[in-house]
């Protein structure tokens, strides 16, 4: 039996991720008397194994590429390899800067901070080290861990996952991504970047299957001029250690033998455990369930995050988290729209996209009342400057507004913003071409995709 601990918190928050930190940081900000209790590092696997220390790998993978096609240009520049261990003091200046900065804001907003595992002891209540938190009222933010497939045991030197791979002392010479999905997109983009022969599994007809089919044809077209190789439309179905890496088996009957194999094949909650369902929380498959205020089916527990079967990405973690606050506060928060959530895949060349695809505009509205209209970047100045490929491809209800905005080229991640001020604010095109667009940017492309989508193109055919 835990002590009780003297104070009864507004908010009691399990897990200090991306969700659970930010409802903590709202949460003090609105006058809430917060506890945040975490196990491992606050930030989780967001700053610590997620977003950042990947996107620091394929930055550091852009400059090489940077470096090989200096001459492309006009400079005089050689690629000389790779040092893995500047790589990873770099990478890792950039999350130890942020998760500095991160514990202070945590301090100064006087938010309880307990470190130490954490396990749900009744519907107002969180057990920790011995001691019992007790609060109004709970926010499970768990967040998820790397997951396997049945059979396929990671072992972490020659099968592993992305917590692995972030750290991995050496650039494998050839690897085999299992999935074509973000996560592994972005390992095999910053991989090839360094040098190594990589080939990705995809088990559906394309990579980045959830994106727009033109934004995958158009990925698949670029990776495959990269040299980057790519299995579609066939299970994994074995792997097998070989004398000096690995060989995959897939069910179609082809294999392929690397020095690793990365399983990128999704993320699973971390429920297990963890007085949850004792608790009489409402579950499906270990994800924990709530409504559009992140509310369980326990008035006092609420859950955002990887946890909750929504969109598994930190800015959504981060509205969650913020949006439970609020609510607690007495606010009125608005649920979060998730279609308007914008999505960046980081590879080279990028993939961003809002709002939805041209298939699911034609489910939602019929075929006969979706446009869609396709920009090429060989029309933008400054992507032409940037030697990148690409498109815009923008989805209108007939008549109404856009509804879809769906981006492949390099850098084109800078440019969802715009895309998801469109999406939300039910834009019309005519009103999106009325606004003018600097040049030469690529932000401009955007403009002049919505100009010659309503019908007035200016450097596109008609
Ligand atoms: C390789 C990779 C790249 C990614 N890139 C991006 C990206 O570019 N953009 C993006 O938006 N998203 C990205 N994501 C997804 C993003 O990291 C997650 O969506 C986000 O971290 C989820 O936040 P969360 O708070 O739900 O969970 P987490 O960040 O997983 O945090 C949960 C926290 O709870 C703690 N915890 C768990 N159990 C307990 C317990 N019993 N007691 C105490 N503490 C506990 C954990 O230690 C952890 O710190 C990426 C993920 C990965 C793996």
């Amino acid at each position: 039996m835990a002590n009780d601990a003297s104070t009864v918190f507004d908010l009691v928050i399990l897990g200090g991720g991306s969700g659970g930190y930010a409802a903590a940081l709202r949460g003090a900000q609105l006058g809430l008397d917060v506890a945040l209790i975490e196990k491992d590092k606050l930030g989780g696997t967001c700053l610590h194994r997620g977003c950042i220390p990947t996107k620091a790998l394929l930055h550091a993978g852009e400059l090489a590429d940077q470096a090989r096609e200096g001459s492309e240009f006009g400079v005089k520049t050689t690629f000389e390899g790779i040092d893995i261990d500047g790589v990873h003091k770099y990478k890792d200046g950039v999350v130890t800067g942020l998760y500095k900065g991160l514990q202070g804001l945590i301090a100064s907003r006087k938010v309880t901070y307990v470190t130490g595992e954490g396990r749900l002891s009744s519907p107002t209540s969180v057990d920790v080290n011995g001691e019992r938190y007790t609060g109004r009222h709970i926010l499970l933010a768990t967040g998820s861990v790397p997951k396997s497939l049945p059979g396929l045991e990671i072992d972490g030197n020659r099968v592993i996952s992305s917590d692995h791979a972030l750290v991995l002392d050496r650039v494998p010479k050839s690897a085999i991504v299992l999935g074509g999905g973000v996560i592994g997109v972005e390992f095999a983009s910053a991989w090839k970047s360094f040098g190594a022969d990589v080939t990705i599994v995809e088990a559906l007809p394309h990579l980045v299957p959830v994106e727009d089919e033109n934004s995958s044809k158009l990925l698949e077209r670029a990776f495959r001029k990269r040299g980057i190789n790519f299995s579609l439309g066939s299970r994994f179905s074995g792997v097998e250690y070989t004398d000096d890496g690995v060989k995959v088996s897939l069910e179609n009957g082809k294999t392929f033998e690397a020095e690793v194999l990365l399983v990128a094949v999704g993320r699973g909650p971390v429920s297990q455990g963890l007085g949850y369902e004792e608790a009489g929380v409402a579950m499906d498959r270990g994800y924990v369930l709530a409504d559009e205020y992140m509310q369980t089916n326990v008035p006092t527990i609420s859950a955002v995050g990887d946890l909750v079967p929504t969109l598994q990405l930190a800015h959504v973690g981060f509205a969650e988290g913020m949006l439970v606050a609020e609510r607690l506060a007495g606010q009125n928060p608005v649920p979060i729209d998730y279609d308007g959530v914008p999505r960046v895949t980081y590879c080279h060349p990028e993939v961003a996209s809002v709002g939805i695809t041209e298939a699911k505009a034609k489910e939602l509205y019929g075929a006969d009342k979706v446009v869609a209209l396709k920009y090429n970047l060989a029309g933008n100045g400054k992507s032409k400057i940037l030697k990148t490929t690409g498109e815009i491809k923008l989805v209108q209800v007939r008549d109404g507004a856009v509804v879809g905005v769906h981006m492949v080229g390099d850098r084109m991640g800078e440019q969802v913003g715009e895309a998801q001020l469109i999406y939300n604010w039910e834009a019309l095109p005519a009103e999106v071409a009325q606004l003018v667009h600097a040049h030469p940017t690529q932000n401009e492309a955007l403009g002049e995709a919505h100009l010659a989508l309503a019908g007035k193109p200016l450097h596109s055919h008609d």
